[in-house]
This record gives structure tokens, C-alpha cells and sequence, in this order.
């Protein structure tokens, strides 16, 4: 299990003392992959009367790129916009991610693609939750293939919605990507359920076909201003990082 990816962290950096905290604990665990958005958005722009929250922005990216320093860590973080891009760049953030929202924004990804083409960056791709497999399979080309991108199956639709939540991870898809093509995917089941009670069977059964997991977690999920249901807390996180071993 050794040489697969976990990457692991808050929806998104809050602060200083927030993001170094749960960096410190998942090292502990022996996993160096961090995740963290400083770029955040909802899908609605007002919620409960206030403004949605956006994150940190570029404060939360150099932040990201001190615990990459201090702690040697690698850090994949989204991006939405060419600036957010080139700002990523500028910090060397490792694993620069593009969002389930924009899998399918051609000319984002052609735009992506150029800015990280001469680095030695890894662009991990979250599948949008309507793009088939094909599709997805065309967008990862526009980002430059198999050696420059890591695909996250983070669910889809299903009709099944009255009692489990909005997303379901395809695990036919999984399977037919490491069959049939040379792209490594990764399968995020927090995104990918919406419920943190069910990330760690489903990380178990995703992990034994996929390269590896991408997890929300956060010392005390449910004072995450983002994301916090489908958020698991440090224990959890600690037997989900023991499959590694
Ligand atoms: C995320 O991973 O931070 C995120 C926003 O996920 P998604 O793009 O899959 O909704
Ligand atoms: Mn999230």
C-alpha cells in the first residue's frame, strides 16, 4: 500500500495555527500529502443572509507553502482562475487541483495546461459529478495526459438520494480507468458521500482498486466552516492511514 497516494487535510486553511496543527498530526501518521483549498466557494452566494464564505485566498496558498517548507510536506490545493494558477506556481504548491466545477472548462484547463507545462507539477483532476468517463478521459488530455495528471473520482448523480447524499462514488469507473487507460485516479469519499460516518469503509473498499485516497479531516469537524458533515476527525483518520501500512 506504500506507494499509494493519501492526501489529507481541512476543506480549506483557516488559519495559521489551524492548518499547521492538522499538518503536524497527519505527518505523525507518517503521511506527507496534505490538502487543503485556500480558494474556497459555495454554490450559493449569500447563505443564511451573509455573503458565502471564500476562504483565505492568496494568504491561504502562502501558508500552504510554509508547511510545505517547514514540514516537508506536499500540498495539492485548488485553483479556479489563471491568476489562482500562476499564484500556485509562484509557491510551488506540489499538486495544484482542479475542481469537480470546472472539469469540463476547456479553455481553463488549455490555460492550466501551459502554466505547469515546463514544472514538475502533478495536476489532479476531480471528476465533475455529470461527466462520463470519456469525457473525463478527453478533459485529462487538455491538462496534458497520463504523466501530468492524477484523476479524483470525488461521485456522481444517482437516483438514490432520499436517505444517502447528493453524490455516489463510481466505482465502474475506477475500475475501467485502471484497466483500460495509464491514468493513476484517486477517489475522494468524503466529497464523495457527503457523510463522514461512511469515509472510512468506503476509503477501505476504494483503496483496493484505485492509487490511493484524498480525505477531509480536521481536529474538530464540526467547527469547519466548510464541508464539516462529510469531515472526519483525527481518531478516524488515524485507522484510515493504518491500511497504509
Ligand atoms: C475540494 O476538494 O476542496 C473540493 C472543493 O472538492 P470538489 O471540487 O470535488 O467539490
Ligand atoms: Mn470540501
Amino acid at each position: 500500500m506504500n506507494n499509494k497516494f493519501l492526501f489529507a487535510g481541512p476543506c480549506g486553511v483557516e488559519n495559521r495555527e489551524q492548518i499547521f496543527k492538522i499538518a503536524r498530526f497527519i505527518k505523525s501518521c507518517g503521511i506527507n500529502l496534505l490538502r487543503a483549498g485556500a480558494y474556497k466557494g459555495q454554490n450559493r452566494p449569500i447563505i443564511n443572509g451573509k455573503p458565502e464564505y471564500l476562504g483565505m485566498g492568496d494568504d491561504g496558498v502562502k501558508l500552504l507553502a510554509e508547511v510545505q517548507d517547514k514540514l516537508e510536506m506536499q500540498v495539492a490545493c485548488d485553483m479556479q482562475s489563471v491568476r489562482q494558477a500562476e499564484i500556485l506556481k509562484d509557491y510551488n504548491i506540489f499538486y495544484p487541483q482542479v475542481g469537480t466545477r470546472n472539469c469540463d472548462s476547456l479553455e481553463l484547463l488549455r490555460q492550466f495546461r501551459k502554466i505547469f507545462k515546463n514544472t514538475n507539477k502533478i495536476i489532479i483532476l476531480k471528476r465533475g459529478t455529470s461527466v462520463t468517463t470519456k469525457e473525463l478521459l478527453g478533459y485529462a488530455e487538455h491538462l496534458g495526459g497520463p504523466d501530468r495528471v492524477i484523476l479524483c473520482e470525488r461521485g456522481v448523480v444517482h437516483f438514490d438520494r432520499d436517505k444517502l447524499n447528493r453524490w455516489r462514488l463510481d466505482f465502474n469507473a475506477i475500475a475501467y480507468i485502471k484497466h483500460y487507460t495509464k491514468y493513476r485516479i484517486i477517489v475522494d469519499p468524503s466529497h464523495g458521500s457527503g457523510d463522514r460516518n461512511l469515509v472510512y469503509s468506503l476509503s477501505k473498499a476504494a483503496l483496493t482498486i484505485s492509487d490511493g485516497l484524498m480525505i477531509e479531516v480536521h481536529y474538530d469537524p464540526d467547527v469547519s466552516p466548510t464541508d464539516s458533515a462529510q469531515t472526519i476527525d483525527f481518531d478516524t483518520f488515524k485507522h484510515i492511514s493504518k491500511l497504509y501500512k
